[in-house]
Formats: structure tokens, C-alpha cells, sequence
């Protein structure tokens, strides 16, 4: 087998497109050099019309480069001057090559390889190793899950699970809109939790997006009967205007949440007079079980003193003891007896002088109260945002390594490219870069 040969076969190539000649420069000192496969088509072949595969003479050329995968460690080039065709029906037109997309500077492969490698690493990372700007990356993934996006199907959608995730400091949000994953009659997963749309921001409008990004997937508001999410006024406003017909879950891990930071609010009032306090910040806001057995005896000790950040702990403890109740009524009536005992204890001192240290506390209590039925529903319909947990550590593990994102819209790239579970319509690589 000669060279030409050699490459052709490894290219993939088909007739009328053959290898013409290779030329490699040595880097300097031994670095990357650099190979330019040059490609030609047989004159005189026939090529088809890109729009409608009709064999045409060739009408002129125009050169044109691709980046390739490396060859060895040099950086490769498809160079071949494409023809435009004559077509009787529709004119003169480019031929589409077989080892790129129109537009693209870079091979299909190429692409195939940054995407396979983009959740995996930095994409600064990934442009040194390749040789290639950033940005320029940045658009082959851009391009690719947008177009993945436009096939992504949400004829289905029956639940939707939302939460926030913070983009950078400074309070800098993009919600995502979560499907959770589905089971068929026999309880196999059918389809994977994934991320249906993201979009910059934690307003009540980024439900509307939402919807009208399900309509153009085929979806319909109307067909969301469960929504999972916070108790953020914005979010609860959002769902009541945007998917009506929707019950409303509001997640454990967000009650829980809320009522952490009202212990360690507590924490905060008190401690600044209290020497036993100091330090004490973590063990407070872990479970028990958690900790080590130093750690434990220390909260043991702590929790049976009279301070009030003990009381507020006991409090949140009791409530983890509500995730347990099997049966709705159990866990409404757990739930009101859990809220008017917190009113009652931490409701605020008489004595005006006395600062009223488990003021969160009772404001907490205040809104589970109100929010009860939307609690509840978590016993009836067994919604949860774990799910959303998974994908925002997904998430802020990709920012932590790309020590943030210039821009919202890169960020949401990242996230659809590594939660969409979206299809690229990219030549399979034979194995695992
Ligand atoms: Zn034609």
C-alpha cells in the first residue's frame, strides 16, 4: 500500500476524492510540526448538485483548509481546492465535502473529538492541547448543541422539576428546568433525568421562557401537572401564571434549607456573647450521623445546654423526623404540630431589651405554615429536586475548573452539553479519546 493509499483508506475517502500529495514541516526544535493532507477530486468526475444529488460537471474551485485530528502529536490539515458544480436546476453551487460541515474550518472528526472532550475539561485546557483559540472551540460546541437542541423532543413532559444555580459571585443566577427521569410500566428507566431549558436569572418571567421554549419542542404548558421548586415568591408567582394546571411540590431540600439558616442565624445573635459558640458554626448545621465522634460529643454537650441555638437545633432535627411519615395525614398533622410548637418557643421575648435570637426561626415556621400544602404534596406525589442536585454540582464542578464563565450564555452551553443528554449528529470516534 503506498501512502496516498495509506491515507485514503485512514480518511475514509471515496471516489471521486482521493489524496494528491502530502507535506509535513517539522516544528522548530523538535515541537509540533504540521501535516497538510492534500486532497483532490478526479477531474472529470461527476458531483452531485448539494441540492438535489444530481451528477454535475464541476464549474470552478476555490481552495479551502481544515483543521484534522493530530497526526501523531503534529497538527493535520485537510487541504482541497472544492469545486462548485453547474447544476441545470439550481445554478452554481458548493459542493458539500463529506469530511465537513459547510462553514466549519474544522473536520467532522475534529469536531466529534471536542465535543467527546468538552464536559471533560477545562476548555482553556482543551485549546492548548489541540493548538486552537478558545473561542474558536467555544463555536463548534456552541453550534452543535444548539442544533441538538432544536431535535430535542418534549412532546412528554408531564413534570418539571426548577431551581437556580449560580453562574458567579454576585449573585448572578440562571434556572434551569429539569424533567425528572422516566420509568416505564415495569419500573426500567426509560429516558434520564435531563435538563429540558436554562435561561439567565431567577424571576418569575423565566417560567414564561420556559414554556413557550417547551411549545417550539412540541411540549404544552397544559400537560405540566407537577412542578418541584423553592418557595421563592418569584418562582411561585412564575408557575401560577406560566403552567396553572401544574400541583406544586416545594422540595425537602429547600424546606431544610431554610430552616439551617434559621440555626445558624440563631447562632449568629447569640454567639457573640457566648464563648461556647465559637467555632461551632458546622456541627450545628450537619446531621449527627455526619460527624465524627469528637464532633458529636461536642454537639451532644452543646444541644443539652439552655442556649437558644440548641433550641433552634432541636427544632430542625424534629423537623427531618417529617421526611419519615409514610401517610399524607400523618405528615400534615406532623407538620402542624411542628409549626405551632416553633410559633410558640420562638416567638419573640417579652422583656424589649432581650434580643429576640430565634426571630428567623419563627418567621421559618411562619412560612411552612402558609406554604404547607405545597409540602405536603411531596407525600402524595414523591416529587423531588434531588435530580436538580446531581446537575448543579455537575454544574459548579464544570465553573470551578473553568474558574468561572465569562457569560451567561457559555455557562448554559456547558450545562446542556453535559445535562441535555442531547444527541450530536457527529461521526462516532473508533474509541475514547
Ligand atoms: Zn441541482
Amino acid at each position: 500500500m503506498d501512502t496516498t493509499k495509506l491515507f485514503e483508506a485512514a480518511l475514509g475517502l471515496k471516489s471521486p476524492w482521493r489524496v494528491a500529495g502530502l507535506e509535513f514541516q517539522a516544528g522548530a526544535r523538535g515541537g509540533r510540526g504540521r501535516l497538510d493532507i492534500r486532497l483532490d477530486f478526479e477531474r472529470g468526475g461527476a458531483l452531485p448538485c448539494p441540492e438535489c444529488s444530481k451528477p454535475c460537471k464541476a464549474h470552478d474551485t476555490d481552495e479551502q483548509t481544515w483543521r484534522h485530528l493530530n497526526f501523531f502529536e503534529h497538527e493535520a490539515y485537510l487541504v482541497a481546492r472544492t469545486p462548485r458544480v453547474n447544476c441545470e436546476v439550481h445554478g452554481v453551487l458548493k459542493v458539500e465535502v463529506p469530511w465537513a460541515r459547510p462553514g466549519s474550518g474544522f473536520t467532522l472528526l475534529f469536531e466529534a473529538y471536542v465535543m467527546a472532550l468538552a464536559p471533560e475539561m477545562p476548555m482553556a485546557a482543551l485549546a492548548r492541547m489541540v493548538g486552537e483559540h478558545d473561542t474558536r472551540l467555544w463555536r463548534i460546541v456552541k453550534r452543535h448543541v444548539e442544533e441538538a437542541r432544536r431535535q430535542v423532543d418534549m412532546s412528554e413532559v408531564r413534570s418539571v422539576v426548577v431551581d437556580e444555580t449560580s453562574r458567579a459571585k454576585h449573585h448572578s443566577y440562571v434556572s434551569l428546568f429539569l424533567e425528572p427521569k422516566q420509568l416505564d410500566e415495569e419500573g426500567e428507566v426509560r429516558q434520564d433525568a435531563r435538563v429540558l431549558f436554562a435561561t439567565e436569572g431567577r424571576a418569575s418571567g423565566t417560567f414564561h421562557a420556559f414554556v413557550s421554549d417547551l411549545q417550539t419542542h412540541g411540549g404544552k404548558a397544559t400537560n405540566v401537572r407537577d412542578v418541584c421548586m423553592d418557595m421563592s415568591p418569584a418562582y411561585q408567582l412564575g408557575a401560577s401564571e406560566a403552567l396553572p394546571w401544574a400541583a406544586v411540590t416545594f422540595d425537602r431540600f429547600h424546606v431544610m434549607k431554610l430552616v439551617s439558616f434559621a440555626v445558624d442565624q440563631a447562632r449568629r445573635r447569640e454567639g457573640a456573647g457566648r464563648l461556647e459558640l465559637r467555632r461551632s458554626r458546622f456541627l450545628w448545621l450537619k446531621n449527627p450521623s455526619t460527624l465524627s465522634s469528637p464532633q458529636r460529643e461536642t454537639i451532644e454537650r452543646l444541644s443539652t445546654t439552655n442556649l437558644l441555638t440548641a433550641k433552634a437545633y432541636q427544632m430542625r432535627l424534629n423537623l427531618q423526623g417529617l421526611w419519615d411519615r409514610r401517610k399524607p395525614e400523618r405528615a400534615a398533622a406532623y407538620l402542624r404540630r411542628w409549626c405551632s410548637w416553633v410559633l410558640r418557643v420562638a416567638k419573640r421575648p417579652a422583656d424589649p431589651e432581650t434580643p429576640w435570637v430565634l426571630e428567623t426561626m419563627h418567621k421559618t415556621a411562619l412560612t411552612l405554615r402558609d406554604n404547607a400544602q405545597g409540602i405536603l404534596n411531596y407525600f402524595r406525589l414523591r416529587m423531588t429536586s434531588g435530580v436538580i442536585e446531581s446537575v448543579n454540582s455537575l454544574a459548579q464542578a464544570a465553573r470551578a475548573r473553568a474558574r468561572g464563565y465569562r457569560n451567561a450564555d457559555t455557562f448554559i452551553t456547558m450545562i446542556y452539553l453535559i445535562a441535555g443528554r442531547l444527541r450530536f449528529d457527529l461521526p462516532a470516534l473508533t474509541h475514547s479519546p
